[in-house]
């Protein structure tokens, strides 16, 4: 039997935050937005971006290109933000060596999700890519894990486990879904109202070499 792990892709896979803070500041100099403009901005797209946060952002900001237009520079500019991670690609290639099936979960918009994703160089490295718009279910709703378990093909499954940034999102639904689950920290405290994952760490390489020591270790059902 094989094993089977996703991964949420904003944050996890890649550093989103980095480039959304790149593009935002770049994006409030060329618009001439002040300081408070690009504060709102970073908010406003802090978790998930869709067109029709643009629609909403043009009216608040006062800005005069349609949204169509004011997506197209979102997606064009984070894409090119996005730090390509050839140390999460070999370490995926060694989680395949190893006989596992990978998947990537991401809530969003599926033209700007793909494009990160290619930029990043990690399209051929998984074998399922899942986004929520593209399924009609996100996370945390236990549909969206189903159907990406089922789109990486090859059940039943020895393991299965999820790893992600987002307690509510990644780790809860997981849960909910009967997944393992391995939370990345990045350095956070785990919010107390909510059940503890299987495993916490720092960083996603830890969360795939944790995957790489312990493929003996069950997961919690
Ligand atoms: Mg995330």
């Amino acid at each position: 039997m094989q094993k089977l792990v996703l991964f949420d892709l904003d944050n996890t896979l890649i550093n989103r935050q980095w480039a959304l803070t790149e593009w935002a500041a770049d994006f409030c100099r060329l618009q001439g937005l002040s300081d408070e403009d690009e504060g709102h901005l970073v908010g406003a797209l802090r978790e998930r971006a869709y067109p029709a946060t643009f629609e909403r952002l043009r009216q608040e900001l006062g800005l005069e290109a349609q949204a169509t237009d004011l997506w197209d520079n979102y997606v064009t500019g984070i894409t090119a933000g996005v730090p390509r991670r050839p140390d999460i690609v070999e370490a995926l290639d060694q989680l395949h060596e190893a006989r596992w099936r990978l998947g990537i979960l991401t809530n969003g918009a599926a033209d700007i999700q793909r494009a990160k994703i290619a930029a990043a160089g990690i399209t051929e490295a998984v074998d399922a890519i899942v986004i929520s718009e593209e399924i009609g279910a996100r996370k945390p709703e236990a549909d969206a894990f189903h159907v990406a378990v089922a789109r990486c093909g090859g059940t039943p499954w020895e393991e299965a486990w999820m790893v992600g940034d987002n307690p509510e999102n990644d780790i809860r639904g997981a849960q909910t879904a009967g997944l393992g689950t391995i939370w990345v920290s990045h350095h956070r405290p785990w919010p107390d109202h909510l059940t503890p994952p299987n495993h916490a760490v720092p960083d996603t390489l830890s969360a795939i070499a944790l995957l790489l020591n312990t493929t003996q270790t069950r997961t919690a059902r």
